[in-house]
């Protein structure tokens, strides 16, 4: 049985508390104490009688915290740490503040009007969590791909990212302003399952980690707050469609037909996009809610005009919105992000036929912790040729 703390839901924490004798009270203590104060030590978890800790520790229960290799800031104000697992597996986690910026299409709006409505995010700090070491989806765009599947995360590991990213910026926070509310100071806004890894492969760890960081009595992050992106994986998505607690999906598509995404995506081949789309709509059906594509621009092969009026045509009678990413380049990578114009042009085209559309800044970009580059850096120079 796992033994680590951080890793249980507050109702685990219950079961393990009156399991020793004691009230079901005390586990919101342990919770808090985890989660909000960040506490690593069973001892500091001092409104608990001295018994309850001495028989937590005699029973090996711990609390796990991953340690913190590296961080990078960007000087568009992104910043990425590294962070190492137990056994000694590498991940990357990036917070982005107030951002992302971006560009959203009105429906009135035309493309020559673009500009205007350029929008910076309003103070969110939205966090971009891993939920794997490596991935084995093999998408041909993006550097972690390139590390392949070392292991699943634990939820504990998942929730760890959020807890000590709030804890750094809270220090920055306090030591640039003289914040005396450090919690405020740090608080993220938006959590988003894009990181590392395909989250419904890992689908238990990720849906406790979002129990986690939902729950009122830690970090109390809304659940419209957080979103869990997948490359595709439909019976993740079906499965999610029917849980009581119901996170925003996005679906990465980045292609119109099958013959195109499965060069881009090989999970293609076992879940093509009409598979997919009829679980979106199933997954639509079940929650009501709006589902997120998000499509990387690469250019001379998805960003033609004609890729655009597909796309739109295969979206039509979905409620959804798409999300436009410029691919962002890293090393061993033979791609080119389009130009601006051109994504101006598809979205335009999207925008006409009245989807919602938004234009994603590049973040983080210098420091690689765009979209596609985590894990660029973590990759051994040799191992860096184009594919
Ligand atoms: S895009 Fe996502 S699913 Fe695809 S290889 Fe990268 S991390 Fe894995």
């Amino acid at each position: 049985m796992n033994k680590d703390l951080k890793d249980k839901t507050l109702d685990e924490l219950e079961q393990i508390v009156v399991e020793m004798g004691y009230k079901k009270y005390l586990a919101e203590y342990i919770f808090h104490f985890i989660h909000v104060e960040n506490t690593t030590d069973i001892a500091q978890i001092t409104p608990l009688s001295k018994n309850l800790r001495g028989q937590l520790t005699e029973q090996n229960y711990y609390i796990s915290q991953l340690s913190t290799l590296k961080k990078l800031t960007d000087k568009d104000g992104t910043t990425k740490y590294s962070f190492a697992l137990g056994d000694g597996s590498l991940i990357e986690t990036v917070l982005l503040m107030d951002s992302p910026r971006e560009i959203i299409l009105n429906r009135q709006s035309h493309c020559n009007s673009v500009e205007s409505n350029i929008s910076r995010g309003k103070g969110r700090k939205t966090l971009c969590v891993s939920t794997q070491a490596g991935c084995a989806m093999g998408c041909t765009f993006c550097a972690t791909a390139r590390i392949k599947l070392r292991r699943n995360l634990t939820a504990a590991e998942i929730v760890d990212q959020v807890n000590l990213v709030v804890r750094d910026a809270s220090c920055v926070a306090r030591a640039n302003y003289a914040i005396r509310n450090t919690r405020d100071a740090g608080r993220i806004t938006n959590v988003v399952y894009m990181g590392m890894g395909e989250p419904l492969l890992n689908y238990n760890n990720v849906l406790k980690s979002v129990r986690i960081l939902n729950h009122p009595a830690g970090k109390n992050i809304g659940i419209r707050h957080l979103t869990i992106s997948t490359c595709g994986i439909v019976p993740g998505i079906k499965k999610l469609a029917d849980e009581d607690i119901q996170p925003r999906l996005a679906v990465s598509l980045n292609a119109p037909n099958d013959a195109l995404r499965t060069q881009l995506m090989p999970i293609n081949a076992k879940y093509p996009i009409a598979n997919l789309l009829k679980a979106v709509r199933f997954y639509q059906e079940r929650t009501g809610q709006r589902v997120t594509f998000e499509y990387v621009l690469i250019k001379g092969l998805n960003d033609s005009v004609n890729h655009a009026r597909m796309l739109a045509k295969l979206l039509s009678g979905l409620m959804r919105n798409v999300n436009l990413i410029e691919h962002n380049p890293h090393p061993g990578c033979g791609y080119a992000g389009s130009d601006s114009k051109r994504i101006k042009q598809f979205a335009s085209i999207l925008e006409q036929a009245g989807i919602e559309t938004t234009i994603r800044f590049r973040m983080g970009r210098g420091i690689k912790a765009a979209c596609g580059q985590l894990g660029a850096e973590l990759l051994p120079p040799n191992n860096r040729t184009p594919q």
